[in-house]
C-alpha cells in the first residue's frame, strides 16, 4: 500500500530533516532568463575524468553555436557526481582544450571558480539543491528510500535473467517501494544506508513519442524502472542532476551524443513528474571509423585520435580541427567554404537541419586535406607564432632556433603563401621540423641522394658553375635563366619537351639540374621554391653548403 499523503510529508521530513528551502524559493534564485525571442541556453556538461574525447567537439561546437548564433548563453557545468572517475586537475584540462578550440563559454566553471549568476556549476557543490526537488518528489509520494544492499539487488538480477524477465527495480522486485512508514522510519533511525528512488508510474510495455531535433520523432520504451535519483551519500545519478540543473540554469537545448538516447524516456518522465519544462534534446549520432571494412566507434582504447589531446599535441591548429567539424556537422559547410574561402567561420549559418542523423565518418586524411587548406589561408605571421606557441611545449630545440631572428623564421613560413595559389605543405606544426628544419645549420644534413641519372662529376660541375654565377639580387626570371644556361653547358636539356622528345641527345634536362641544387641548398628533393629558399638562406650559406655538397660528391 502506498503511503498516506500525511505519511509522505512526515517521510519526507525525515529523510531531509535539513532542507529548509522550498522549490519556489530555487525558481526566485535561478529566474528565466531575460533574453531575446529565439535566443538558445545551450551547455556542455562534462565528466572530470582528465580524458576527453574528440567526439566531445560536436555537441560542443553545435552548443556554441546554436547559443552565439542567436543572442543565447553557452555555458560549461562539471558533472562531478561521480568522485570515483575523477581525476585531479581534469576541470583544468576540460576548460584548456575547449578554450583551445576557441569555445568561450559566457558563464560556468573556470579555473578560478565560477561565473554566473545560475551557480554553482559544479555538481558536487549542488547537494542541497538536489535535495530541495528529493523531498519534494517524497512529499509528492513520488519518491521513497531502499534499504538494498549491493548483494540483495545483485540477487534480484540473477533471478530476472534466469527467469528471462525484464531486468530493474519494479512491481514485485521493488522491495521498499510500499514499505509502511514505520519500518521506514525505524531503518532510518537506525542509520541503515538508503538510496532514493523513484516511484515510476512507467508500466513495463509502455510507450512514449519524444521528438528529438536531429533523430526526428522517437518512440521509445516508456520507463518502468525505479531507477536511483541520489545515491547513499545524498550525491545525485546523472539523471536527476541533469533534470535539475537543466531546468534551473534555464538551459532550451540539451546537446549531447546519442549514447544518451537509452536514458531518454527516463529523463522525459522526470522532466514531467518534476512538472519541469522540458527543453529541446539533440541528441548527435556518434563519429564512426573506419576498420577495415566495417565501421565501428571511435574507441578511446583503441584510436589515439580520439583524444582531443591528440591534436594539440600533433600541432593541428584549432581553426583546422573547427573547419574539419564543421564539416561533418553541417553537410553544406564545404560549399559555403568553397564560396567564402578566407572567412571568418562564425560567417557560415549553422542550422540543425543540415546535421546527420546517422553516424558521421571520422577520417584523418580528409582532416589533414582540410587542414593543409585552412593552414595555407594563413599570413606567414600567423603561421609564425602559431608555431612558436606549439613548439614552446612541443619542440623546445624548434622553439630556440625559430626565435632566434624572427624576420627570418617569417620569411621560411612567407615562401609560396599569400598569392592566387598558395602552396598546401603543411597539416599539423609537427611537420614543420621536417618542412623547414633545413633552414637551419642545426637541422641541415644531406638526407636524400643527389639524382642518380646526374654523375658525381656532372654534379661538381653543375654546383660550382651555379655558384660562380650566384647573384642574390637575380630576380626569379634571371636567376632562372642562368639555371637554362647552366643546363645547357653541361649538356642538359633546357626544356624537359626537348628532352622527351629526343632523350639520347641529352644527359638529361633543367629539372635534374634543379634537383642537384635543391640536394646541396636543402638536403631533400622536396622543398618550397629555390629562388626564394636561396634568397632567404643568404649568399653565405648557399655557398658553404655547395662547398660541403662538393667535398662529399
Ligand atoms: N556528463 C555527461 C557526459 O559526460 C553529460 C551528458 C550531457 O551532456 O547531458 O557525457
Amino acid at each position: 500500500m502506498a503511503l498516506t499523503n500525511t505519511e509522505c510529508s512526515v517521510l519526507a521530513g525525515l529523510l531531509f530533516p535539513d532542507v529548509k528551502e522550498t522549490r519556489e524559493d530555487l525558481e526566485k534564485r535561478f529566474p528565466e532568463r531575460d533574453l531575446g525571442e529565439g535566443a538558445c541556453v545551450t551547455r556542455i556538461a562534462p565528466s572530470p575524468t582528465g580524458f576527453v574525447h574528440f567526439g566531445n567537439l560536436f555537441p560542443a561546437l553545435t552548443s556554441e553555436r546554436l547559443a552565439h548564433q542567436s543572442g543565447g548563453v553557452f555555458y560549461l557545468r562539471i558533472e562531478d557526481t561521480d568522485a570515483l572517475r575523477e581525476v585531479e586537475g581534469a576541470v583544468e584540462i576540460i576548460i584548456n582544450s575547449f578554450k583551445y578550440y576557441g569555445l568561450n563559454f559566457d558563464e560556468g566553471a573556470t579555473i578560478d571558480g565560477d561565473f554566473g549568476s545560475y551557480g554553482p556549476y559544479r555538481q558536487s557543490q549542488r547537494a542541497p539543491i538536489y535535495h530541495v526537488f528529493a523531498k519534494e518528489l517524497v512529499e509528492k509520494g513520488l519518491a521513497y528510500p531502499c534499504f538494498c544492499s549491493k548483494e540483495e539487488l545483485e540477487a534480484i538480477r540473477e533471478q530476472q535473467e534466469k527467469q528471462k524477465l525484464l531486468p530493474g527495480y519494479y512491481g514485485e522486485w521493488a522491495k521498499f517501494r510500499d514499505a509502511p512508514l514505520d519500518e521506514v522510519k525505524a531503518r532510518v533511525e537506525a542509520g541503515e544506508k538508503w538510496v532514493l528512488r523513484l516511484r515510476s508510474p512507467g508500466k513495463p510495455g509502455g510507450r512514449i513519442r519524444v521528438d528529438d531535433v536531429i533523430k526526428g520523432k522517437l518512440e521509445l520504451d516508456e520507463n518502468y524502472d525505479d531507477k536511483v535519483l541520489l545515491k547513499s551519500d545524498g550525491i545525485p545519478t546523472y539523471h536527476f542532476a541533469h533534470a535539475v540543473d537543466d531546468h534551473l540554469m534555464r538551459t532550451t537545448h540539451v546537446v549531447r551524443g546519442e549514447e544518451w538516447l537509452s536514458s531518454l524516456p527516463f529523463h522525459v518522465q522526470l522532466f514531467e513528474l518534476l512538472g519541469f519544462r522540458m527543453p529541446r534534446y539533440v541528441h548527435i549520432a556518434q563519429l564512426m571509423k573506419l576498420d577495415g571494412v566495417s565501421k565501428r566507434k571511435l574507441s578511446k582504447r583503441h584510436d589515439p585520435e580520439a583524444a582531443l589531446s591528440f591534436y594539440e599535441a600533433k600541432g593541428y591548429p584549432a581553426d583546422s580541427v573547427r573547419e574539419y567539424v564543421m564539416t561533418l556537422l553541417n553537410s553544406n559547410f564545404e560549399e559555403w567554404r568553397a564560396q567564402n574561402p578566407g572567412a571568418d567561420i562564425d560567417g557560415f549559418k549553422f542550422t540543425t537541419e543540415k546535421m546527420s542523423s546517422s553516424g558521421s565518418l571520422f577520417d584523418l586524411k580528409k582532416l589533414e586535406d582540410v587542414s593543409k587548406n585552412t593552414v595555407a589561408a594563413f599570413d606567414a605571421d600567423k603561421v609564425l607564432s602559431l608555431v612558436l606557441d606549439w613548439s614552446k611545449t612541443h619542440d623546445e630545440e624548434l622553439f630556440a632556433l625559430l626565435g632566434r631572428d624572427r624576420e627570418f623564421s617569417r620569411g621560411i613560413f612567407a615562401i609560396g603563401r599569400g598569392g592566387e595559389k598558395p602552396r598546401k605543405d603543411l597539416a599539423s606544426w609537427d611537420e614543420v621540423r621536417e618542412y623547414a628544419g633545413f633552414f637551419f645549420d642545426e637541422l641541415f644534413s644531406l638526407r636524400d641522394p643527389f639524382p642518380e641519372n646526374v654523375s658525381p662529376d656532372d654534379a661538381k660541375a653543375i654546383l660550382s658553375g651555379f655558384i660562380s654565377g650566384y647573384d642574390p639580387s637575380d630576380d626569379q626570371t634571371a636567376w632562372f635563366s642562368k639555371i637554362t644556361d647552366l643546363s645547357v653547358a653541361n649538356g642538359f636539356a633546357a626544356k624537359i619537351k626537348e628532352y622527351k622528345k629526343d632523350p639520347s641527345a641529352y644527359k638529361g634536362h633543367v629539372g635534374d639540374v634543379s634537383m642537384v641544387l635543391r640536394v646541396a641548398g636543402t638536403g631533400k628533393r622536396n622543398s618550397p621554391d629555390m629562388y626564394e629558399v636561396m634568397r632567404l638562406l643568404g649568399r653565405d650559406k648557399v655557398a658553404g653548403r655547395v662547398k660541403a655538397a662538393l667535398e662529399v660528391l
